[in-house]
């Protein structure tokens, strides 16, 4: 498929002006499909590139091809813009080379190795404050004041997973796992039990890491009340920078693997305390089930905070997970409405290229 733009943009260059092979497919994938010769290398039946689609696959190839996820946060290794033309300063493999200086001449750029500013690989105040046990609480403390609460309201729907149940029939193979058996997932924690589910049912199938030889089970559950949920998704205003931002140390924290969940589990624990019957947390897979690149920036700055039009770039980033505490069917917190057998035929992945080094 090719993408839509301006009549009048000019073409510079085609996909069969590259040598990288990973280069030239994404360049066919998002190029025009066009009848004419290319400029550069004269050929008639490589997908035409404009100069907006070279930026694009400058930063899918060279910035997202080259993110390092660490610890909490990540960064790319390297990074392009206008200033740097004809400065680059990058060491690509013997294949690239060819094919950087028609980028860097049709768009007029230039690569670098990008030093990226801290806060990107985790050097977020209150978030070193919530890895230290002595810190946490005060900084749970904030969570729980500045975090809005958030409704479920009586009668949504949500799903639940399960990988082969003992008795996929039975309603009670649906609730949280008995007490005795938590503590091994992001929010549960040895005494507290916690049903996980969510409005979008691709989001349970990523998170339960279900393959097409899993026997799998989905539960269709409806709240029998107004749900009181700590609303971990929203996106808290701040005056304050990357670098002291709450708000960016939670969008880490839950983008972070299995090291960061005695965190998330005492802010399960402290919300709990604090009468709610559950959280609203934002996915794992988030990122990947909306193509979103994580901790994104322009010139350094965060665009998850200044963005122009903030709200709906965080909201087309987030996937809203469910986490309610204790065995929410039992006590009837939420009842069954509907239990189907799932049969997976395809798992996705899509995916783009990078550079092997530089
Ligand atoms: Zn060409």
């Amino acid at each position: 498929m090719s993408d839509q733009t301006e009549p009048t943009s000019q073409i510079l260059l085609c996909s069969n002006c590259f040598t990288d092979e990973g280069l030239r497919i994404d360049a066919a994938k998002h190029g025009l499909e066009q009848q004419s010769d290319c400029p550069n290398c004269q050929s008639p039946d490589g997908q035409k590139l404009t100069l907006d689609h070279i930026k694009s696959l400058a930063w899918r190839f060279f910035v997202s091809g080259t993110t390092i996820r660490c610890e909490y946060g990540a960064a790319p290794v390297i990074q392009f813009n206008e200033h740097r033309y004809g400065q680059s300063d990058i060491a690509p493999s013997a294949w690239l080379e060819n094919d950087i200086r028609l980028i860097e001449e049709a768009a007029k750029i230039g690569f670098f190795h990008y030093g990226p500013r801290l806060w990107m690989v985790g050097e977020v105040e209150p978030l070193k404050a919530l890895q230290d046990p002595k810190t946490r609480p005060q900084i749970i403390e904030r969570i729980l004041r500045e975090y809005p609460e958030g409704t479920l309201s009586e009668g949504s729907k949500f799903y639940r997973l399960r990988v082969s149940p003992e008795r996929p029939a039975e309603p009670s193979e649906y609730d949280s796992p008995p007490v005795a058996f938590a503590g091994r997932g992001r929010l549960d924690s040895p005494g507290l039990s916690v049903m996980y589910g969510s409005q979008d049912l691709d989001v349970c199938i990523h998170e339960c890491r279900a393959s097409t030889e899993d026997e799998l089970y989905v539960a269709t559950l409806k709240g029998q009340r107004d749900l009181r949920l700590l609303d971990l998704t929203h996106p808290l205003e701040e005056t304050e920078t990357e670098f002291e931002s709450l708000d960016m140390a939670i969008h880490m924290l839950f983008l972070a693997r299995s090291h960061s969940y005695d965190i998330a589990r005492d802010i399960a624990l402290a919300a709990k305390e604090a009468g709610f019957d559950g959280v609203i947390y934002p996915s794992f897979f988030s990122l990947i089930r909306t193509g979103a690149h994580p901790f994104e920036t322009a010139y350094g700055l965060s665009l998850r905070r200044f963005h122009p039009e903030r709200n709906q770039y965080v909201e087309a980033d987030t996937i809203r997970n469910l986490a309610l505490f204790g065995r929410p069917m039992e006590s009837g917190l939420v009842s069954i409405e509907c239990i189907n057998r799932l049969i997976l035929t395809q798992v996705g992945y899509r995916g783009h290229f990078g550079p092997v080094e530089y």
